[in-house]
């Protein structure tokens, strides 16, 4: 059994670290960022809701929020744990979600803090570009693909989101240090909040990722 939580800002390195924790401790990735841009791209109503706040940069609404991740979390292949990226991501979705785990007598192990610089930040953001089909993310700079616009894994088309320009970016790192920094605070009263530096290489963060969680 093992429940994790990634924190940090946009940009910061939480899905690219995600596909690697998930593969070495065989338990699902919980995006709410994925959940919204998968009810997008299939036009519900759900999706229409995310939307306008996602392409301004703002938080969608708890409750919203709330409701799709507990559904997501009473699904068949998380009964052994999970990992969360992207939530909670205010403090009234983390007190909401203590609530869902102490009805099911469940606790989160560990709350992973990946904190990397505003400016890095920034070029990380508007040069990712992330993969249509599979969603594998990807760097033009950093973490190109072999072969440009076309996905390493799955040879699908890579596009950029429609919230990763110039124009979004500042006011989603806002939002972040307004909203869900305090987070930090929250998780490390309770003795759970770990910090990582995510300025070095993806390999650099896993491990010290993995001597966090332990082998
Ligand atoms: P998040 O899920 O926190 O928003 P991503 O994992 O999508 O972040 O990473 C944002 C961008 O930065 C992506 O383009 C990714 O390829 C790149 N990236 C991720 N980790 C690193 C790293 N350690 N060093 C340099 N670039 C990175
Ligand atoms: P990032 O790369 O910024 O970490 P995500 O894919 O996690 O991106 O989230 C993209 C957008 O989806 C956010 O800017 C926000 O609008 C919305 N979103 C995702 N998760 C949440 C959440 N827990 N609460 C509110 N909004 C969310
Ligand atoms: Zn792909």
């Amino acid at each position: 059994m093992l429940r994790l939580i990634l924190l940090g800002p946009p940009g910061a390195g939480k899905g690219t670290q995600a596909t690697r924790i998930v593969e070495k401790y065989s338990i699902p990735h919980i995006s709410t960022g994925d959940i919204f841009r998968k009810n997008i791209k299939e036009g519900t109503e759900l999706g229409r809701r995310a939307q306008e706040y996602m392409n301004k940069g703002e938080l969608v609404p708890d409750d919203l929020v709330i409701e799709i991740a507990e559904a997501r979390l009473l699904e068949e292949d998380c009964k052994n744990g999970y990992l969360l990226d992207g939530f909670p991501r205010t403090v009234y979705q983390a007190e909401k979600f203590d609530e869902f785990l102490q009805e099911k007598a469940a606790k989160i192990d560990k709350v992973i803090d990946i904190e990397v610089a505003a400016e890095e930040l920034k070029k990380r953001i508007i040069g990712r570009r992330v993969c249509r089909s599979c969603g594998a993310s990807y760097h033009v700079d950093n973490m190109p693909p072999k072969k440009e616009g076309v996905c390493d894994v799955c040879g699908g088309e890579l596009y950029q989101r429609h919230d990763d320009t110039a124009e979004t970016v500042d006011n989603r790192i806002s939002v972040y240090n307004e909203q869900t920094k305090p987070l930090t605070d929250y998780y490390e009263k309770t003795g759970r909040l770990a910090r990582v530096d995510g300025a070095g290489d993806t390999d650099a963060v896993f491990a010290a990722i993995v001597s966090i969680i332990g082998e």
